[in-house]
């Protein structure tokens, strides 16, 4: 890792692992914090194009498998009611369908997440609107399966935040190392 020192100008030349360290400049020694690495996108196995192709299937995926564990823990904790099992199953089909769609994007993820998450709640008011309709709206259990939607898409909307905080910090700290 090469940089300058901030103070002199003097040019350093660091090891990578000493990132982050404060050392002191050998030409005037001042007190000098080394540089982060720029953040590079992590490799993975899958090319980018075929990541953006696989954010819908894993989202899904992703959505059914959190559901499935949901089914998972009504046997595990058979004092937990149903209606509160369906509710929580909601909050993470709903969760990781975002977050499974947005880990495969190999960028822009709150934008991805964003996306995810109308999407998602135009497919919810779609069936709450189906639910008005045909008439069910006179059932009890309809104001839960409101109530359960509407925990999705809370639960959606609460990843889309984290992702936008991650993306903001991770800009941040990016645009913090590239400062000479
Ligand atoms: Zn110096």
């Amino acid at each position: 890792m090469k940089f300058s020192c901030p103070h002199c100008d003097q040019h350093i030349d660091a090891p990578d692992e000493s990132a982050g360290q404060q050392v002191n400049c050998p030409t005037c020694a001042k007190p000098v914090c080394l540089p982060q690495p720029l953040q590079t996108p992590k490799a993975s196995g899958f090319p980018d194009w075929l990541r953006w192709v696989l954010v819908l299937p894993t989202a899904i995926v992703c959505s059914i498998v959190a559901r499935l564990a949901g089914e998972i823990n009504l046997y595990m904790f058979p004092f937990l009611s149903d209606s509160f099992v369906q509710f929580w199953n909601c909050i993470m089909g709903s969760a990781f369908l975002v977050v499974g769609g947005a880990q495969s994007a190999p960028k822009h993820r709150f934008i991805v997440a964003l996306t995810l998450t109308v999407v998602w709640a135009i497919f919810s008011g779609v069936g709450i609107a189906m639910f008005f309709l045909t008439g069910k709206h006179s059932d009890p259990l309809f104001l839960w399966y409101f109530v359960c939607d509407g925990g999705g898409i809370v639960a959606t909307v609460i990843v889309c935040v984290v992702y936008h905080q991650m993306e903001t910090k991770a800009r941040l700290k990016d645009a913090l190392a590239r400062v000479p």
